[in-house]
């Protein structure tokens, strides 16, 4: 069966998938609301079949979560229409217009 997902699905649903990782994380221990551990997210880009695993700070992530249109994605997988506002050395942060 075919499915077509338009990148926009795409994004969105690894967003989910993301938060959904920190919901589950969130009900093992509520007590400790952002934790300094590392977590494998999924990247957020457009790429079809992108599957890169992308290591970033739990209360980082919540941070990037929050702010509206910033998009978690590995180095390298910025899309055409998207910025760069944050790089470092594991992942980059970019919005869009
Ligand atoms: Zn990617």
């Amino acid at each position: 069966m075919a499915v077509t997902v338009t990148d926009a699905t795409a994004r969105s649903g690894k967003r989910r998938g993301n938060e959904a990782l920190l919901g589950h994380r969130g009900e093992e221990g509520s007590s400790t609301a952002w934790s300094d551990e590392r977590v494998a997210f999924a990247c957020e880009c457009d790429r079809s079949g992108c599957s890169e695993t992308v290591w970033m700070v739990e209360s980082h992530f919540r941070r990037v979560a929050q702010a509206d249109g910033v998009t978690l994605v590995a180095l390298g997988h910025a899309g055409p229409g998207d910025h760069v506002i944050a790089s470092t050395a594991n992942y980059l942060l970019v919005s869009r217009d």
